[in-house]
Protein backbone atom coordinates (compact mmCIF):
# COMPACT_ATOMS: atom_id res chain seq x y z
CA UNK A 1 0.00 0.00 0.00
CA UNK A 2 1.03 3.62 -0.91
CA UNK A 3 1.80 5.85 2.24
CA UNK A 4 -1.24 8.32 2.37
CA UNK A 5 -0.72 11.44 0.37
CA UNK A 6 -2.03 15.06 0.64
CA UNK A 7 -4.68 16.58 -1.57
CA UNK A 8 -2.22 19.03 -3.68
CA UNK A 9 0.07 15.86 -4.41
CA UNK A 10 -2.74 13.89 -5.17
CA UNK A 11 -4.21 16.59 -7.64
CA UNK A 12 -0.59 16.17 -9.74
CA UNK A 13 0.18 12.88 -9.44
CA UNK A 14 -3.00 10.39 -9.07
CA UNK A 15 -3.82 8.49 -12.16
CA UNK A 16 -1.39 10.00 -14.18
CA UNK A 17 2.08 7.77 -13.70
CA UNK A 18 4.11 8.36 -16.08
CA UNK A 19 3.14 6.78 -19.65
CA UNK A 20 4.69 3.48 -19.33
CA UNK A 21 5.10 2.69 -23.73
CA UNK A 22 7.40 5.83 -23.28
CA UNK A 23 7.89 7.08 -20.29
CA UNK A 24 5.90 10.88 -21.09
CA UNK A 25 5.17 12.83 -17.78
CA UNK A 26 2.41 14.06 -19.09
CA UNK A 27 -0.90 11.48 -19.61
CA UNK A 28 -1.46 11.54 -23.74
CA UNK A 29 -4.04 12.08 -25.16
CA UNK A 30 -4.90 9.30 -26.38
CA UNK A 31 -7.66 10.25 -29.01
CA UNK A 32 -8.23 6.62 -30.58
CA UNK A 33 -11.93 5.27 -30.79
CA UNK A 34 -11.09 1.79 -30.89
CA UNK A 35 -7.78 -0.58 -29.51
CA UNK A 36 -6.47 -3.72 -31.58
CA UNK A 37 -7.12 -6.86 -30.26
CA UNK A 38 -4.47 -9.65 -29.79
CA UNK A 39 -7.52 -12.09 -30.40
CA UNK A 40 -11.46 -12.30 -29.82
CA UNK A 41 -11.72 -10.48 -26.48
CA UNK A 42 -8.18 -10.42 -25.53
CA UNK A 43 -7.15 -6.35 -24.45
CA UNK A 44 -5.16 -4.40 -22.68
CA UNK A 45 -8.46 -3.46 -20.83
CA UNK A 46 -9.77 -1.23 -24.06
CA UNK A 47 -11.68 -1.81 -26.48
CA UNK A 48 -14.26 1.65 -27.38
CA UNK A 49 -13.57 4.62 -26.09
CA UNK A 50 -17.22 5.20 -25.34
CA UNK A 51 -16.69 2.43 -22.49
CA UNK A 52 -13.48 3.33 -21.40
CA UNK A 53 -10.27 5.38 -22.80
CA UNK A 54 -6.90 6.11 -20.75
CA UNK A 55 -6.79 9.49 -20.92
CA UNK A 56 -10.89 9.95 -19.07
CA UNK A 57 -9.47 6.87 -17.15
CA UNK A 58 -6.50 9.05 -15.75
CA UNK A 59 -9.20 12.02 -15.09
CA UNK A 60 -11.78 9.88 -13.61
CA UNK A 61 -9.04 8.30 -10.80
CA UNK A 62 -8.28 11.53 -10.22
CA UNK A 63 -11.39 13.17 -9.61
CA UNK A 64 -11.94 10.44 -7.23
CA UNK A 65 -9.15 10.67 -5.20
CA UNK A 66 -9.80 14.28 -4.89
CA UNK A 67 -13.28 14.35 -3.63
CA UNK A 68 -11.99 11.36 -0.82
CA UNK A 69 -8.25 12.53 0.06
CA UNK A 70 -8.41 10.53 3.67
CA UNK A 71 -8.56 7.88 1.32
CA UNK A 72 -10.44 5.79 4.03
CA UNK A 73 -12.50 3.80 1.88
CA UNK A 74 -12.85 3.54 -2.32
CA UNK A 75 -14.12 5.75 -4.27
CA UNK A 76 -15.31 5.67 -8.14
CA UNK A 77 -15.31 8.74 -10.66
CA UNK A 78 -17.03 8.51 -13.76
CA UNK A 79 -16.88 11.70 -16.31
CA UNK A 80 -19.08 12.96 -18.63
CA UNK A 81 -19.14 15.47 -21.52
CA UNK A 82 -20.29 18.35 -19.32
CA UNK A 83 -21.92 18.92 -16.21
CA UNK A 84 -25.42 18.75 -17.39
CA UNK A 85 -24.77 15.68 -19.09
CA UNK A 86 -23.41 13.94 -15.61
CA UNK A 87 -26.20 15.06 -13.91
CA UNK A 88 -28.75 13.48 -16.70
CA UNK A 89 -27.24 10.05 -16.63
CA UNK A 90 -27.38 10.38 -12.41
CA UNK A 91 -31.29 11.13 -12.80
CA UNK A 92 -32.04 7.68 -15.17
CA UNK A 93 -31.43 6.16 -11.33
CA UNK A 94 -34.35 7.30 -10.57
CA UNK A 95 -37.77 5.47 -11.70
CA UNK A 96 -41.06 6.95 -12.74
CA UNK A 97 -43.33 7.55 -9.64
CA UNK A 98 -39.93 7.77 -6.94
CA UNK A 99 -39.78 11.48 -6.01
CA UNK A 100 -36.43 13.94 -5.80
CA UNK A 101 -36.49 16.94 -3.44
CA UNK A 102 -34.22 19.83 -4.48
CA UNK A 103 -32.64 23.00 -3.15
CA UNK A 104 -35.04 25.56 -4.15
CA UNK A 105 -32.00 27.66 -5.57
CA UNK A 106 -30.31 25.06 -7.74
CA UNK A 107 -28.30 25.95 -11.15
CA UNK A 108 -31.17 26.98 -13.52
CA UNK A 109 -29.71 24.52 -16.06
CA UNK A 110 -30.14 21.51 -13.77
CA UNK A 111 -33.40 23.26 -12.82
CA UNK A 112 -34.25 23.32 -16.53
CA UNK A 113 -33.36 19.39 -16.50
CA UNK A 114 -35.40 18.69 -14.28
CA UNK A 115 -39.14 20.80 -14.88
CA UNK A 116 -38.89 20.36 -18.60
CA UNK A 117 -37.03 17.20 -19.36
CA UNK A 118 -37.09 14.42 -16.29
CA UNK A 119 -40.43 15.25 -15.06
CA UNK A 120 -41.95 14.30 -18.08
CA UNK A 121 -40.75 10.65 -17.65
CA UNK A 122 -42.77 10.33 -14.59
CA UNK A 123 -40.28 11.55 -11.71
CA UNK A 124 -41.72 13.46 -9.64
CA UNK A 125 -39.70 16.94 -7.94
CA UNK A 126 -40.12 19.26 -5.17
CA UNK A 127 -38.12 22.15 -3.85
CA UNK A 128 -37.85 23.64 -0.85
CA UNK A 129 -35.24 25.83 1.28
CA UNK A 130 -32.09 23.73 2.01
CA UNK A 131 -30.85 26.14 4.53
CA UNK A 132 -32.98 24.65 7.32
CA UNK A 133 -32.52 21.03 7.62
CA UNK A 134 -36.04 20.81 9.69
CA UNK A 135 -37.57 22.20 6.12
CA UNK A 136 -35.60 19.55 4.24
CA UNK A 137 -36.51 16.69 6.89
CA UNK A 138 -40.58 17.37 6.13
CA UNK A 139 -40.06 17.69 2.75
CA UNK A 140 -39.23 13.97 2.28
CA UNK A 141 -41.65 11.93 1.68
CA UNK A 142 -41.83 7.96 1.48
CA UNK A 143 -41.03 7.88 -2.56
CA UNK A 144 -38.08 10.08 -2.08
CA UNK A 145 -35.49 8.55 -3.89
CA UNK A 146 -32.82 11.42 -4.20
CA UNK A 147 -31.99 14.43 -2.12
CA UNK A 148 -30.41 17.16 -4.36
CA UNK A 149 -28.07 19.62 -2.65
CA UNK A 150 -26.23 22.56 -3.88
CA UNK A 151 -23.86 24.52 -1.82
CA UNK A 152 -22.85 27.36 -1.65
CA UNK A 153 -25.81 27.47 -3.93
CA UNK A 154 -26.00 29.36 -7.55
CA UNK A 155 -26.49 32.64 -7.66
CA UNK A 156 -27.89 32.94 -4.12
CA UNK A 157 -24.76 31.58 -2.32
CA UNK A 158 -27.09 29.84 0.41
CA UNK A 159 -25.28 27.22 2.78
CA UNK A 160 -26.98 23.42 3.03
CA UNK A 161 -25.71 21.28 5.88
CA UNK A 162 -24.77 18.45 4.64
CA UNK A 163 -23.89 16.13 7.58
CA UNK A 164 -27.12 17.04 9.08
CA UNK A 165 -28.98 16.83 6.25
CA UNK A 166 -27.45 13.45 5.36
CA UNK A 167 -28.28 12.17 9.12
CA UNK A 168 -31.65 12.93 9.31
CA UNK A 169 -32.38 11.91 5.87
CA UNK A 170 -30.73 8.50 6.15
CA UNK A 171 -32.09 8.49 9.82
CA UNK A 172 -35.95 8.93 8.16
CA UNK A 173 -35.14 6.43 4.87
CA UNK A 174 -32.41 4.43 4.71
CA UNK A 175 -32.44 4.38 1.04
CA UNK A 176 -33.17 8.08 -0.06
CA UNK A 177 -30.02 9.13 -1.70
CA UNK A 178 -28.24 11.95 -1.37
CA UNK A 179 -25.94 14.06 -4.47
CA UNK A 180 -24.25 16.92 -3.71
CA UNK A 181 -23.55 19.25 -6.80
CA UNK A 182 -20.03 20.67 -5.65
CA UNK A 183 -18.91 22.50 -8.34
CA UNK A 184 -18.48 26.03 -6.08
CA UNK A 185 -16.72 24.66 -3.75
CA UNK A 186 -14.46 22.44 -6.22
CA UNK A 187 -13.00 19.61 -3.54
CA UNK A 188 -10.38 21.63 -2.51
CA UNK A 189 -12.79 23.23 -0.24
CA UNK A 190 -15.23 20.61 0.14
CA UNK A 191 -15.90 17.12 0.34
CA UNK A 192 -19.18 16.24 0.63
CA UNK A 193 -18.69 12.35 0.71
CA UNK A 194 -17.02 12.49 4.19
CA UNK A 195 -19.76 14.42 5.44
CA UNK A 196 -22.32 11.66 4.34
CA UNK A 197 -23.41 12.35 1.01
CA UNK A 198 -23.51 9.54 -2.05
CA UNK A 199 -22.76 11.06 -4.74
CA UNK A 200 -20.60 14.54 -5.72
CA UNK A 201 -21.48 16.06 -8.95
CA UNK A 202 -19.65 18.40 -10.78
CA UNK A 203 -19.40 20.47 -13.33
CA UNK A 204 -15.67 20.50 -14.57
CA UNK A 205 -16.15 22.95 -16.80
CA UNK A 206 -15.63 25.47 -14.08
CA UNK A 207 -12.70 25.75 -11.12
CA UNK A 208 -11.59 22.14 -11.66
CA UNK A 209 -10.91 22.77 -15.03
CA UNK A 210 -10.64 27.09 -14.20
CA UNK A 211 -9.17 28.09 -17.39
CA UNK A 212 -12.72 28.09 -19.29
CA UNK A 213 -11.65 26.28 -21.57
CA UNK A 214 -13.35 23.39 -22.24
CA UNK A 215 -17.14 21.54 -20.80
CA UNK A 216 -17.10 19.20 -18.69
CA UNK A 217 -19.15 17.07 -15.93
CA UNK A 218 -18.17 14.06 -13.46
CA UNK A 219 -19.96 11.82 -10.30
CA UNK A 220 -18.18 10.94 -7.68
CA UNK A 221 -19.46 7.52 -5.78
CA UNK A 222 -19.01 6.10 -2.63
CA UNK A 223 -20.56 2.79 -2.86
CA UNK A 224 -19.03 0.51 -5.31
CA UNK A 225 -22.80 -1.11 -6.85
CA UNK A 226 -24.05 2.78 -7.55
CA UNK A 227 -20.83 3.19 -9.47
CA UNK A 228 -21.26 0.14 -11.70
CA UNK A 229 -25.15 1.16 -12.18
CA UNK A 230 -23.45 4.74 -13.34
CA UNK A 231 -21.25 3.07 -15.25
CA UNK A 232 -23.53 0.91 -17.16
CA UNK A 233 -25.40 3.81 -17.79
CA UNK A 234 -22.50 6.07 -18.86
CA UNK A 235 -21.80 3.77 -21.29
CA UNK A 236 -25.59 3.02 -22.92
CA UNK A 237 -26.07 6.91 -22.84
CA UNK A 238 -22.65 7.74 -23.76
CA UNK A 239 -22.40 11.47 -22.94
CA UNK A 240 -19.26 11.12 -22.53
CA UNK A 241 -15.99 13.61 -23.17
CA UNK A 242 -13.37 13.12 -25.75
CA UNK A 243 -9.92 12.71 -24.76
CA UNK A 244 -8.50 15.89 -25.45
CA UNK A 245 -11.23 17.54 -22.94
CA UNK A 246 -9.95 15.26 -20.42
CA UNK A 247 -6.63 16.06 -20.97
CA UNK A 248 -7.60 19.94 -20.50
CA UNK A 249 -9.04 19.06 -17.19
CA UNK A 250 -6.26 17.65 -15.91
CA UNK A 251 -3.98 19.83 -16.80
CA UNK A 252 -6.11 22.60 -14.86
CA UNK A 253 -6.61 20.05 -11.67
CA UNK A 254 -2.86 20.56 -11.30
CA UNK A 255 -3.10 23.58 -9.86
CA UNK A 256 -6.46 23.59 -8.10
CA UNK A 257 -5.23 24.12 -5.01
CA UNK A 258 -3.33 26.93 -5.59
CA UNK A 259 -6.13 28.83 -7.64
CA UNK A 260 -8.94 27.77 -4.74
CA UNK A 261 -6.50 29.83 -2.59
CA UNK A 262 -6.07 32.80 -4.52
CA UNK A 263 -9.78 32.64 -5.23
CA UNK A 264 -10.71 32.76 -1.96
CA UNK A 265 -8.60 35.60 -0.79
CA UNK A 266 -9.45 38.13 -3.48
CA UNK A 267 -12.99 37.49 -3.35
CA UNK A 268 -12.97 38.44 0.56
CA UNK A 269 -11.38 41.46 -0.59
CA UNK A 270 -13.90 42.04 -2.62
CA UNK A 271 -16.79 41.34 -0.20
CA UNK A 272 -15.29 43.90 2.16
CA UNK A 273 -14.62 46.33 -0.34
CA UNK A 274 -18.30 46.13 -1.55
CA UNK A 275 -19.91 45.58 1.87
CA UNK A 276 -18.56 49.05 2.30
CA UNK A 277 -19.76 51.01 -0.76
CA UNK A 278 -22.22 53.44 -0.95
CA UNK A 279 -24.25 51.90 -4.23
CA UNK A 280 -24.36 48.48 -2.94
CA UNK A 281 -27.56 47.14 -0.84
CA UNK A 282 -25.84 44.08 0.17
CA UNK A 283 -23.24 41.87 -0.54
CA UNK A 284 -23.66 37.74 -0.52
CA UNK A 285 -20.59 35.95 0.76
CA UNK A 286 -20.65 32.83 2.87
CA UNK A 287 -16.92 34.12 4.40
CA UNK A 288 -18.47 37.71 5.78
CA UNK A 289 -19.79 36.63 9.62
CA UNK A 290 -23.44 38.38 8.78
CA UNK A 291 -23.95 35.48 6.23
CA UNK A 292 -26.40 33.32 7.56
CA UNK A 293 -25.03 30.49 6.14
CA UNK A 294 -21.67 31.46 7.44
CA UNK A 295 -21.28 29.21 10.70
CA UNK A 296 -22.00 26.19 8.76
CA UNK A 297 -19.79 27.19 5.66
CA UNK A 298 -16.88 27.32 8.55
CA UNK A 299 -17.52 24.32 9.67
CA UNK A 300 -17.58 22.18 6.48
CA UNK A 301 -15.83 24.48 4.05
CA UNK A 302 -11.88 25.07 3.81
CA UNK A 303 -12.40 28.62 2.57
CA UNK A 304 -15.29 30.38 0.98
CA UNK A 305 -14.33 30.29 -2.61
CA UNK A 306 -14.80 32.83 -5.01
CA UNK A 307 -17.77 33.48 -6.29
CA UNK A 308 -20.10 36.26 -4.69
CA UNK A 309 -23.21 38.04 -5.38
CA UNK A 310 -24.37 41.73 -4.67
CA UNK A 311 -27.74 43.76 -4.71
CA UNK A 312 -27.45 47.47 -6.18
CA UNK A 313 -29.08 50.02 -4.53
CA UNK A 314 -30.26 50.87 -7.92
CA UNK A 315 -31.41 47.84 -9.25
CA UNK A 316 -31.64 46.49 -12.36
CA UNK A 317 -30.67 49.50 -14.04
CA UNK A 318 -27.51 49.81 -11.98
CA UNK A 319 -26.58 46.11 -12.14
CA UNK A 320 -26.60 46.40 -15.94
CA UNK A 321 -24.58 49.88 -15.55
CA UNK A 322 -22.28 47.86 -13.73
CA UNK A 323 -21.72 44.84 -15.32
CA UNK A 324 -21.07 47.24 -18.55
CA UNK A 325 -18.86 49.36 -17.22
CA UNK A 326 -15.96 46.57 -15.87
CA UNK A 327 -12.98 46.56 -17.68
CA UNK A 328 -11.21 43.68 -16.18
CA UNK A 329 -14.15 41.73 -14.69
CA UNK A 330 -15.43 40.86 -18.51
CA UNK A 331 -19.39 40.67 -18.76
CA UNK A 332 -20.16 36.58 -19.27
CA UNK A 333 -21.92 33.74 -18.17
CA UNK A 334 -20.09 30.72 -16.65
CA UNK A 335 -17.61 31.38 -13.63
CA UNK A 336 -14.67 29.37 -11.73
CA UNK A 337 -12.18 30.37 -14.53
CA UNK A 338 -9.14 32.59 -13.56
CA UNK A 339 -9.94 35.18 -14.66
CA UNK A 340 -12.51 37.27 -13.15
CA UNK A 341 -16.29 37.70 -15.00
CA UNK A 342 -19.36 39.29 -13.80
CA UNK A 343 -23.35 38.74 -14.88
CA UNK A 344 -26.77 39.72 -14.55
CA UNK A 345 -28.44 35.85 -13.23
CA UNK A 346 -31.81 36.98 -13.68
CA UNK A 347 -31.42 38.06 -17.68
CA UNK A 348 -28.68 35.58 -18.55
CA UNK A 349 -27.30 32.30 -16.52
CA UNK A 350 -30.81 31.71 -14.79
CA UNK A 351 -33.24 33.31 -17.23
CA UNK A 352 -34.38 29.71 -17.55
CA UNK A 353 -36.05 29.87 -13.59
CA UNK A 354 -38.01 33.38 -14.87
CA UNK A 355 -41.68 32.82 -13.76
CA UNK A 356 -40.93 29.54 -11.46
CA UNK A 357 -40.74 29.91 -7.92
CA UNK A 358 -36.88 30.11 -8.41
CA UNK A 359 -36.75 33.60 -9.71
CA UNK A 360 -33.81 35.81 -8.63
CA UNK A 361 -33.70 39.41 -7.99
CA UNK A 362 -33.54 40.95 -10.86
CA UNK A 363 -31.30 43.89 -9.26
CA UNK A 364 -28.82 40.78 -8.66
CA UNK A 365 -25.12 40.77 -9.97
CA UNK A 366 -23.00 37.72 -9.49
CA UNK A 367 -19.01 38.01 -9.77
CA UNK A 368 -16.70 35.10 -10.02
CA UNK A 369 -13.58 36.36 -8.55
CA UNK A 370 -10.78 35.51 -10.44
CA UNK A 371 -6.74 35.39 -9.39
CA UNK A 372 -5.72 38.82 -10.83
CA UNK A 373 -3.99 41.46 -8.62
CA UNK A 374 -6.81 42.45 -6.07
CA UNK A 375 -5.92 46.02 -6.30
CA UNK A 376 -6.42 45.68 -9.89
CA UNK A 377 -9.76 44.21 -9.29
CA UNK A 378 -10.72 46.74 -6.69
CA UNK A 379 -9.97 49.96 -8.79
CA UNK A 380 -11.84 48.28 -12.07
CA UNK A 381 -15.05 47.36 -9.69
CA UNK A 382 -14.51 51.53 -7.62
CA UNK A 383 -14.51 53.11 -10.95
CA UNK A 384 -17.79 50.91 -12.74
CA UNK A 385 -19.45 52.22 -9.07
CA UNK A 386 -18.45 55.40 -9.19
CA UNK A 387 -20.23 55.68 -13.12
CA UNK A 388 -22.97 54.25 -11.71
C1 LIG B 1 -22.31 25.30 -14.76
C2 LIG B 1 -22.98 24.54 -13.69
C3 LIG B 1 -23.62 23.32 -13.96
C4 LIG B 1 -23.75 22.76 -15.36
O1 LIG B 1 -22.54 22.37 -15.88
P1 LIG B 1 -22.19 22.39 -17.46
O2 LIG B 1 -20.80 21.90 -17.49
O3 LIG B 1 -22.38 23.78 -17.94
O4 LIG B 1 -23.16 21.44 -18.11
C5 LIG B 1 -24.18 22.64 -12.89
N1 LIG B 1 -24.13 23.13 -11.64
C6 LIG B 1 -23.54 24.29 -11.35
C7 LIG B 1 -23.51 24.77 -9.93
C8 LIG B 1 -22.95 25.04 -12.36
O5 LIG B 1 -22.38 26.22 -12.06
Amino acid sequence: MKSKQHFETLAIHEGQAPDSATGAIITPIYQTSTYAQEQIGITKGFDYSRTANPTRLALEQCLAALENPEQLQPTYSLAFSSGLAATDTLLRLIKPGEHVLASNDVYGGTFRLFDKIVKNYGVQFSYTDITDPNLVETALRPETRLVWLETPTNPLLKIADIAEISRRVKARYAQTLIAVDNTFASPYLQQPLSLGADFVVHSTTKYLSGHSDVIGGAIIIKDIGLYEKLKFLQNAIGAIPGPQDCWLTLRGIKTLALRMERHSSNATEVANFLGNHSAIESVIYPGLERHPGHIVAKKQMKLYGGMLSVILKGGAPAAKKLVEGTKIFTLAESLGGVESLIEVPAVMTHASVAGSALEVPAGLVRLSVGIENITDLIQDLEQALTAI
